[in-house]
């Protein structure tokens, strides 16, 4: 029987940048993910620019910035009378960009490969048991021994599932999302479009392609759905993908020897296009967490500095992200932000710029 130190389900953002630390802290880690890598994901692709620095730590930046991508010079707010409003976007190296995610988590699971990650695709975890250390059954029939197991494994975490911990989601919601021609006109922005049936973000991921996302409730899908084909003239048997919900409560992040990471632990309202940041940032900061605790320093301290690192991510954005919940959840108050905005541009943009800020070096390179 092979034991090892960290298992990883899931290998998204949070599961790789996670499994990346642990083989870097020479942790024996094994990551399980059900799909096959490059899979696309339902994303707006963009890539807030707190993700530099832990990227650079990943040193993944410079292969990051090689990927097809946009880089994204402003974000265009249009209400549901169509009124707009233009917010510009920081420039330079560290800039927004947008990059499709099939793209960007093959690169992130294969640095973790590079750095000695054992990594299992096609690997589908259904069962979980504990005694001295965890056992992790799969889908096939295989079992994986850890001391330590990271739910990486998104918004609707098998993990969190088997260990009776998975919150109801608060208010149902769906998105569809498709790569679908980039119009001639449209430029290197973000579009973020109030409809009166929920809202549309809009990027281009390179220079034919367009990430077109749409959030709605089940009964206004279909509606917005067709919105968008005639706004973009897409067939009628474009294909989408799709997903939910959109958000739900917390599950806390450290439980002993189980970490939730990313997704798993929290999701946020999409509309603000952070969820990659949170992803590959709680990922590195149970990795230090984990290092220490398998070292031996006293488990205790350890957690608790690590509690305190992982709230000091989200501190002074939570509240933005419940604004734009409340904008996105009622469209006609999130177009009434967009005429207060062309009156008085100095709120959106503080907004913007506290959302896309790289601020989070100063605390970016602190250990948990
Ligand atoms: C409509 C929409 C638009 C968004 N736009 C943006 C954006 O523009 N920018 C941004 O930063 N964020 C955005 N987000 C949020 C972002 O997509 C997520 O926050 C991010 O993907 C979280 O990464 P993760 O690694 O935690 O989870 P995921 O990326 O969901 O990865 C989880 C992995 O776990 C695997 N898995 C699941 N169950 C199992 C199982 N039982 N066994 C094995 N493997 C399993 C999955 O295959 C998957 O690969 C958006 C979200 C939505 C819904």
């Amino acid at each position: 029987m092979q034991l090892f130190d960290v298992a990883i389900v899931g290998g998204g953002p949070a599961g790789s940048s996670c499994a990346a630390f642990c083989a870097a802290a020479s942790l024996r880690t094994v990551v399980l993910d059900r799909e096959k890598f490059p899979r696309e994901k339902v994303c707006g692709d963009c890539l807030n620019p707190s993700c530099w620095p832990v990227l650079e730590r990943l040193e993944l930046a410079g292969r990051v910035r090689h990927l097809p991508h946009s880089k994204l010079f402003s974000v265009e707010f249009i209400a549901i009378d169509g009124r707009k409003v233009i917010v510009d976007l920081p420039l330079g190296s560290d800039c927004e960009i947008s990059v499709k995610r099939s793209l960007f988590d093959d690169l992130l699971l294969r640095r973790a490969r590079e750095l000695g990650v054992d990594v299992h695709e096609q690997t589908t975890v259904t069962g979980l048991s504990r005694n001295d250390h965890w056992k992790i059954e799969t889908a096939s029939g295989q079992t994986f021994h850890a001391r330590m197991l990271i739910a990486a494994d998104g918004r609707n975490s098998t993990v969190a599932h088997l260990c009776n911990l998975l919150p109801r989601p608060e208010r149902e919601r769906v998105a569809l999302q498709a790569h679908v021609p980039r119009p001639r006109d449209f430029d290197d922005r973000i579009v973020l479009q109030f409809l009166p049936e929920g809202y549309s973000g809009q990027a281009p991921v390179n220079d034919t392609q367009l990430n077109l996302c749409l959030v709605g409730t089940p009964p206004t899908i279909s509606t917005l759905r067709n919105w968008a084909e005639r706004q973009f003239d897409l067939p009628a048997n474009q294909s989408w993908r799709t997903i939910t919900p959109m958000t739900r409560s917390s599950v806390p992040s450290a439980h002993g020897n189980l970490f939730f990471i990313g997704d798993a632990a929290r999701v946020v309202e999409p509309f603000t296009g952070e969820g990659i940041y949170y992803a590959l940032r709680s990922g590195e900061l149970a990795a230090n967490a984990i290092a220490k605790i398998l070292r031996g320093d006293d488990r205790n301290p350890v957690l608790r500095e690590f509690g305190r690192a992982y709230a000091q991510m989200y501190r002074g954005r939570l509240w933005i992200n419940r604004l734009s919940r409340a904008a996105v959840l009622r469209p006609q108050l999130g177009s009434f932000f967009v005429h207060t905005a062309r009156v008085n541009p100095s709120i959106l943009k503080l907004l913007t710029a506290k959302i896309v800020s790289s601020t989070n070096r100063h605390f970016g390179r602190s250990e948990a």
